[in-house]
């Protein structure tokens, strides 16, 4: 089939034009529906318009622009940063979906490429607000209870400051779309350290939260003696070294874990902690992994309960759903890679992405690009311009692919 590619300069000058908006040092700070993060959908409804596609913004601040082909694809990914982050975490994808359009729509006759921002990816209100709307995994009570996480506004007000309380939420629908593809970042340095040029994702791992609390005795710091002490800070620390020295052995390949935050009780000075509460994640793409982790940290607080003199417990907050990526995506980004010579690698991806939510609606894929030096997160985050036009070609071609099959 003939190899489609992306103008580069006009992804880059996007890319850049974004990176204006709510601009911080070399990267942004976009909160989700904060100023810039509402003028950068704005900047986008008017590139959908100028490109033949019909915007629309949902009750969750989801913007979708449809082009109205019989058979469609859907691209995009999210608009909004962390707090004074990096410039491509989102729009990168998102400009690659509009991208797509620009090419495809015009010359594909009933096929066409549709665009979507997905609100709050990065969970400032809750996690990955937008596309779990989409796919009916976001409630009105948990819309309700959502709180921004900086600064504590309601995502009700917010919702109404933004214009958009009240309308109604874009849902899936069964055979709407053939798939749903999204770019990112790798976020990571494998792709860098490998000399590699496209992360052709083949599963995104689940995140299974869980809180630890030890419950001690909280008492005065000068005059208890140290032999009779149930200082919940001392326990705490033991079971977290005891969690590293023990998980490694029931872990997987690629399972990861992190003790994320410790919150003493009450904190002060002159005072033993009487309870220590340990927020602890898991994450992995498979869940046999994550059990045996699981169990292996009951039995360290088994065995830390046994011992004394603090008592502990585990509670899961959230479990997680790893989500498979589509072999036939897969292959079609592959397939496109090759055509524009770009050497590939297939791999799980260990940060949430949309596409994770996507893909228990529709066939769903993603492709990385890589990172400099493996940041994200930070304002430093970037990719050289070669990488992110190498990624525009192929992700275009990509879509070609998916379209014409
Ligand atoms: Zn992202």
């Amino acid at each position: 089939m003939p190899r489609f590619s992306a103008d580069g300069a006009r992804v880059l000058a996007d890319l850049h034009a974004l990176r204006g908006i709510g601009a911080y040092k070399t990267g942004v700070h976009r909160p989700s529906l904060s100023p810039p993060h509402l003028e950068s959908i704005r900047w986008l409804e008017a590139q959908l318009k100028a490109n033949g596609l019909t915007p629309a913004i949902d009750g969750i601040g989801n913007v979708i622009g449809t082009a109205g082909r019989r058979k469609a694809l859907l691209c995009g990914s999210h608009l909004e940063s962390q707090n004074h982050s990096g410039w491509l975490d989102g729009p990168l994808g998102v400009v690659y979906a509009l991208e797509a359009a620009r090419v495809l729509n015009p010359v594909l006759k009933d096929a066409g490429i549709d665009v979507a921002a997905w609100c709050d990816e990065e969970g400032h209100f809750g996690p990955l607000l937008g596309s779990r709307s989409y796919v009916g995994q976001l409630s009105d009570e948990e819309m309700d209870a959502a709180v921004e996480r900086t600064e504590g506004r309601r995502l009700r007000d917010a919702l109404a400051t933004a214009g958009f309380a009240g309308r109604p939420r874009f849902k899936a629908e069964a055979g709407r779309y053939i798939g749903y593809l999204e770019a990112h970042i790798e976020q990571g340095d494998l792709l860098e350290h490998d000399k590699l040029d496209i992360g052709v994702v083949t599963s995104i791992v689940g995140i299974w939260q869980f809180k630890i609390v030890v419950s001690g005795v909280q008492n005065h710091a000068g005059t208890t003696r140290m032999a009779i002490r149930k200082d919940a800070g001392v326990a705490a620390a033991q079971l977290l070294v005891e969690l590293h020295r023990r998980l490694p052995r029931v872990a997987g390949p690629r399972t990861v874990w992190t003790v994320g935050n410790i919150t003493l009780v009450p904190g002060a000075p002159s005072i033993i902690p009487g309870r220590a509460e340990l927020l602890f994640q898991v994450r992995d793409a498979d869940p046999q992994y994550v059990a045996r982790i699981e169990a292996e940290t009951r039995a360290a607080i088994a065995d830390a309960n046994r011992a004394g003199p603090c008592e502990t417990a585990i509670e899961v907050l959230r479990t997680g759903q790893p989500a498979h990526m589509s072999a036939t995506v897969q292959e079609a980004i592959e397939a496109a890679a090759a055509a524009h010579g770009a050497s590939t690698v297939r791999m799980p991806s260990g940060a949430g992405h949309d596409a994770q939510f996507l893909s228990f609606a529709m066939p769903a894929g993603m492709l990385f690009v890589p990172s400099i030096g493996g940041i994200s997160h930070h304002w430093t985050e970037n990719t050289s311009d070669a990488d992110i036009v190498r990624g525009a070609h192929v992700f275009v071609d990509t879509c070609a692919r998916l379209l014409a099959a």
